[in-house]
């Protein structure tokens, strides 16, 4: 596969065309972010754990019925992927409270959810990604309505997959973000899930082992990814 121009720098990740218009190349920085970009720095190695854990999760995922837009690695940072249109929402799943969801309701952190829930944000960085519902999206036109049931199918599918694949690593899924794009006009799951879009919590010792530890300046946060790689089975440095 050829690497060509590149279309687009994010936060996390840089993507460059290839020679089959419906595919891309996404290329995993070590960059951190948080707070709307206001909170920058570096978590070594975290671009290729990000990159391989994405790869093997969306595998799972896919296998499991959810389509998603991997194609295929191509080495520790670099994977190819199916070029979509991203819908611009940002699908917060959640099982137990935790940040924004603590904050805004004053639920205690830790508290366990009755059931599964789903929110919106919409993906506007100078809007700071304003929560929104399900109405707001389509009078906006950011999603139809037969888009939005399958989004919410496919993400309370993913948090099901996800919590039994943690749990085998020793980790209790506490929420995580996630976003789908078109393709060929079908909804099929983008971008990423790793520690820096999931808070993990080691399940003997309640631990976080997500990018909390970037955002609280709790320390050890390369650690903490290799760890949460290392659990998963997920080697890195190998082409
Ligand atoms: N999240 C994310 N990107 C964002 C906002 C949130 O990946 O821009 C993830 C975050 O890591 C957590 C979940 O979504 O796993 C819920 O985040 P929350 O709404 O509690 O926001 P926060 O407290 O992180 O601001």
């Amino acid at each position: 596969m050829q690497k060509g121009e590149q279309l687009y720098e994010g936060k996390a990740k840089k993507v460059f065309l290839t020679e089959n218009p419906d595919v891309l190349i996404v290329s995993y920085k070590d960059d951190a972010t948080a707070f709307n970009g206001q909170k920058k720095g570096t978590i070594v190695g975290k671009g290729a754990i990000n990159n391989r854990m994405t790869n093997h999760l969306f595998q799972i995922i896919e296998e499991e019925g959810v389509p998603t837009h991997y194609v295929q690695e191509l080495n520790d940072r670099e994977t190819a992927v199916r070029r979509v249109e991203i819908v611009p929402l940002e699908v917060i799943v959640r099982n137990i409270a935790a940040g924004s969801f603590s904050k805004r309701l004053g639920v205690p952190e830790g508290q366990e959810l009755s059931e599964p829930t789903i929110e919106f944000s919409y993906k506007n960085d100078k809007l700071g990604d304003p929560l929104i519902n399900s109405y707001f999206a389509r009078a906006l036109k950011l999603a139809t309505p037969s888009e939005i049931e399958t989004i919410k199918k496919y993400a309370f599918m993913v948090n099901d997959i996800l919590k039994i694949e943690y749990l085998k690593a020793g980790l209790q899924l506490v929420d995580f973000k996630i976003e789908f794009g078109r393709f060929h006009g079908k909804i099929i799951l983008a971008d990423e899930i790793s520690p820096d879009t999931c808070r993990l919590w080691d399940v003997e010792s309640g631990e976080k082992m997500d990018k909390d530890r970037f955002r609280r300046d709790l320390g050890n946060v390369e650690e903490a990814y290799i760890e949460v790689a290392r659990r998963m089975g997920i080697t890195i440095g190998e082409e």
